[in-house]
């Protein structure tokens, strides 16, 4: 492209097939396969900021949906480990294709239903709970098996899967964010803010 001030630039244009991926997290959802239930782009990156991943870690991904969160869990470096739990067969089917298209075909797959579907599996570094938080026996399962010194997230959007969060930052303390995210949208020819559900997140190291 030609500048006025007799610069000269040149323009690259690349194959319609490639993607360059961002080294950040917090990747745009439509880079994922995905049937909306699907942490969104913000919030996904506040949490895997939350998950602190370190090198070589093991996290858990518990109601992984798309595997948004424990795939980009496996972005951070090559020598992460991460085990997606997920009760949809369709939707764990989903993650394994996710995991391909994104180059992390270590994430191990497990469909199931926790907490019975955590049985037997490696101690995890750190645990993310994005569904299946407020059913029996899930946050004490996941609180008992995670390594001490590990960290634990949680994310709740529905009133009930809160409530469980409430309780547990009462008990045992930790850290407690509320996210909100609007986005801008037209409204006839100007702009409003459309605003998302709130998401809560409690953070509690072990
Ligand atoms: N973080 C995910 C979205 C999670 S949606 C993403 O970014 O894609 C919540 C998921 O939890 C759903 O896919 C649902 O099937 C799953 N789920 C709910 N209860 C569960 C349980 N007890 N065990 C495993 N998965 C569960």
């Amino acid at each position: 492209k030609i500048h006025s001030l007799n610069i000269c630039a040149v323009e690259v244009v690349a194959d319609a097939d490639a993607r360059v991926l961002p080294l950040a997290s917090g990747l745009d959802d439509r880079l994922f396969e995905h049937d909306g239930q699907i942490t969104k782009r913000e919030v996904r990156a506040l949490t895997v900021s939350t998950l602190a991943p370190r090198k070589g870690e093991l996290l858990w991904d518990i109601g992984a949906g798309s595997g948004s969160i424990a795939i980009e869990w496996m972005l951070r470096d090559t020598a992460m480990r991460a085990i997606a739990i997920e009760a949809s067969p369709e939707r764990a089917a989903r993650i394994g294709r996710n995991a391909a298209r994104f180059g992390v075909p270590g994430l191990a797959i497990v469909e199931g239903q926790a907490p019975d579907a955590l049985r037997g599996l490696l101690q995890p570094d750190a645990i993310f709970i994005g569904g299946g938080g407020s059913e029996l026996g899930v946050m004490d399962a996941a609180i008992a098996s995670l390594r001490p010194g590990g960290r634990l997230v949680a994310n709740a959007v529905t009133v009930e899967m809160e409530a469980v969060i409430l309780a547990h930052h009462a008990r045992l303390g930790g850290s407690l964010i509320r996210i909100d995210i609007a986005r801008a949208l037209p409204v006839g020819s100007m702009t409003g803010w459309r605003p998302a559900m709130p998401v809560t997140q409690w953070c509690w190291i072990k």
